[in-house]
């Protein structure tokens, strides 16, 4: 967080309906999130560096909004009150090689903890298109990666410190809580401030990474299953445009006999003959080593460099999970709408993730398939856009990404995720006035 930032910030207080602040598109003095298209509703912010700090804070305050890195592109982070980070608390608490978990500082980011891990001899079992982002964050929106037996970052959770509306310290674990426990990761911030987030963690790995280019739509329609079970992860990249996918990124690793034979086609794509960005017109050298260089995991299963700019900077991103056996159907829905979608878009991304039993992931109880848009920075016409997309993909259950732009309607959020009552009595014990909530909560899951 960039603290001038905050400095030069002047108090400003929206009373919002759910998207008005995006609306706004405010001056540059303003707290805004990381794609710069949300202003925050106040620049109040506090920042913690102690457990104790946190309890006294919460203790002393009506209403408050955890922020970690503000890569979520709604307004689920936004507050009309103030902000708590927790920047400060990016430390590895414990590194248990028996138990072969790490326990970190809420406010640690990927970028932080990989390097450690690799030098300690472990890793993670998977990572976002870019490692900029905190873990706690990452964890409370089911931020996720790909890879079809892989699943979202928060599945690596294997305890919580988190503390309560009441300024309680709870701890929650896989292992002693286990129904609480899958209730509270994927927790939107609803639940209260996560301070530690303990990690499964595995032996280090090595990967490549090899880009193939111009993937005919027919090869994804009648090979789908085979190309995204190829490797570890697997991400297609298209613009809609031309029937084709514009580039395959395969993510192999190295142990476990899994390597990936790169041969010069894969149905019917080329291998590319160098380093690339998903948008092609912009440069590789922000993207992680291809060409099948062998490196660490950590540089290889995110998309984008510790260092660097992630994706494009100034966008906006939608993301919908579709339920795996639907995938094909629901790529083509989309491929239908390429003459509406194209002329907003800087690419698409589809990636798989394996299902798990955490009552918010949007792949609860499904393994899925994510459809993903990175758009220019227009948000009248992405709005105008998105109920258009989002009737299309109605027939197969999609549920949107909690952290980027969606229009699904309340009703729907509550037909497609069967937790939510339990969620919203597990929000209640733990934080009973709605210390915690803002305008995205009350509308999406309180409303
Ligand atoms: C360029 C770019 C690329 C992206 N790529 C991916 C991708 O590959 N896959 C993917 O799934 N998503 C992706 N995203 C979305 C985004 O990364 C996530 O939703 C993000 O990780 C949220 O983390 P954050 O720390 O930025 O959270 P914020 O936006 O700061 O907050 C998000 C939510 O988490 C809560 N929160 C944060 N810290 C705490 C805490 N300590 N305790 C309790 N609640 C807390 C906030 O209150 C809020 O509700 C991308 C975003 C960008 C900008």
């Amino acid at each position: 967080m960039n603290k001038r930032t905050f400095l030069r910030l002047c108090a400003a207080v929206f009373a919002s309906p759910v998207f008005s602040p995006l609306l706004t598109w405010a001056s540059n003095n303003r707290l805004k999130n990381w794609a710069g298209n949300l202003a925050y509703s106040t620049d109040r912010l506090y920042t913690a560096d102690s457990l104790e700090q946190v309890q006294d804070y919460i203790r002393h305050h009506r209403q408050l909004k955890l922020l970690g890195t503000r890569h979520c592109f709604n307004n689920i982070a936004d507050s009309t009150h103030g902000f708590l980070s927790l920047n400060p608390l990016d430390k590895v608490v414990r590194l248990d090689s028996a138990a072969h978990t790490v326990t970190v500082g809420a406010g640690m980011t990927y970028g932080q903890l990989c390097p450690y891990l690799h030098s300690k001899g472990f890793a993670l079992h998977n990572l976002a298109s870019l490692p900029h982002i905190s873990i706690a964050g990452a964890c409370s929106t089911a931020t996720h990666g790909s890879g079809e037996t892989n699943g979202n970052l928060a599945t690596a959770a294997a305890a919580l410190e988190m503390v309560s509306a009441a300024g309680e310290v709870i701890q929650l674990s896989r292992r002693q809580n286990a129904e609480e426990f899958r209730g509270a990761v994927v927790g939107l911030g609803a639940l209260g401030a996560i301070t530690k987030v303990t990690l499964d963690i595995q032996p280090t790995y090595f990967m490549r990474q090899y880009v193939y280019e111009d993937l005919p739509l027919s090869a994804v329609r009648d090979h789908f299953d085979a190309i995204e079970s190829s490797a570890y992860s697997v991400s297609l990249f298209t613009d809609w445009q031309n029937q084709r996918v514009s580039e395959v990124w395969i993510k192999s690793r190295e142990d476990k006999g899994q390597a990936f034979d790169a041969t010069p086609e894969f149905f019917g794509a080329k291998l590319a003959t160098k380093n690339l960005h998903p948008i092609a017109e912009l440069s590789a050298e922000n993207c992680t080593e291809q060409m099948g260089v062998p490196g660490p995991w950590y540089e290889r299963l995110p998309h984008f460099r510790m260092g660097f700019t992630p994706s494009a900077g100034k966008e906006l991103q939608s993301e919908y999970f579709v339920p795996r056996q639907h995938a094909v159907e629901a790529i083509l829905a989309v491929e239908r709408l390429r003459d509406r979608v194209s002329p907003h878009l800087m690419i698409s991304e589809i990636r798989a993730v394996a299902g798990d039993d955490l009552w918010l992931s949007p792949c609860y109880k499904q393994p899925c398939v994510t459809i993903h848009f990175t758009w220019k920075q227009d948000w009248p016409a992405v709005r105008n856009l998105l109920p258009v997309i989002e009737k299309e993909l109605t027939p197969f259950n999609a549920r949107p990404h909690w952290g980027k732009l969606f229009t699904t309607p309340p009703a729907e959020l509550k037909r497609i995720y069967e937790k939510l009552p339990d969620f919203i009595q597990l929000s209640k014990k733990y934080d009973p006035q709605g210390k915690f909530r803002n305008q995205f909560l009350e509308t999406n899951i309180f409303g």
